[in-house]
């Protein structure tokens, strides 16, 4: 793969790091990342993924644009309205980077097609906001042995996950085994704008690290933020006995 000077001069800023350099690069242009919710999460995740060069990056939502989604949904605007959020996302996107090769997906995923959705990705980044997806996403992301990079938001808080399923370690559901009665979600709880940015924004950095396999301390442990305390914790996850996974 050859990088043209227009590429090298784009990318410079990174390229400049001993951690990056023109072989990081290389990796980040032939990385293949899923984006699974166009929302909050996934519109700030989406724009740093082509800003920093990602290759192909699939978008999956199945929803509309609507006037509520504009205070978080940061790729939007009032002209959008009406229209599918995978559809504007993918024309946004390709504005960052023309190079980046955007695949939408304009279905809401389940049990039937989530084989033919996620199969040829490197890296699932899980950015729904329902425990229902979310606990598919994690069993399929298990059984295939992918990397899966999980999101929440919620009121002030956030919270990060990062599974390597080619390594063991604790799934989603040793932590969540079912869903919830309080299936929360923004429709019913509210979501601060911002911190969609900033848990958005850690998702795509998790991504970066992976791809370069620079190690961060996130296995095996979810990110826990509050944008009132500002606060940033990690909590350890464990091993489930009982995960129907049988991790
Ligand atoms: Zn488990």
């Amino acid at each position: 793969m050859k990088i043209s000077n227009k590429e090298y001069e784009k990318f410079s800023k990174q390229i400049i790091l001993k951690k990056f350099g023109i072989m990081g690069q290389k990796k980040i242009i032939a990385s293949k990342i899923l984006v699974l919710g166009m929302g909050g999460l996934g519109c700030p995740l989406s724009i740093y993924l082509a800003s920093l060069g990602v290759g192909t990056i699939g978008i999956v939502d199945n929803d509309k644009i609507e006037l509520s989604n504009l205070n978080r949904q940061i790729i939007f605007d009032t002209s959008d309205i009406g229209k599918y959020k995978v559809d504007i996302a993918k024309k946004k996107i390709n504005k960052i980077n023309k190079k980046s090769k955007i695949v939408p997906f304009k279905i809401r995923l389940n049990k039937n097609n989530i084989e033919k959705i996620i199969g040829k990705f490197d890296i699932i980044c899980d950015s729904t906001d329902n425990f229902q997806t979310r606990l598919l996403i994690n069993d399929y992301c298990l059984k295939q042995k992918k990397i899966l990079i999980s999101a929440a938001v919620s009121g002030f808080n956030g919270q990060l996950f990062k599974f390597d399923f080619k390594k063991k370690t604790p799934c989603f559901r040793c932590f969540m085994p079912d869903i919830p009665d309080r299936n929360q979600n923004c429709d019913t709880e509210g979501v601060t704008p911002t911190i969609t940015g900033v848990i958005g924004t850690l998702q795509a950095n998790e991504v970066l690290n992976s791809i370069l396999r620079l190690k961060s301390n996130l296995e095996k442990k979810m990110m826990i933020f509050n944008s009132i305390k500002m606060d940033f914790r990690k909590v350890h996850l464990s091993i489930n006995k009982k995960c129907t996974n049988k991790c």
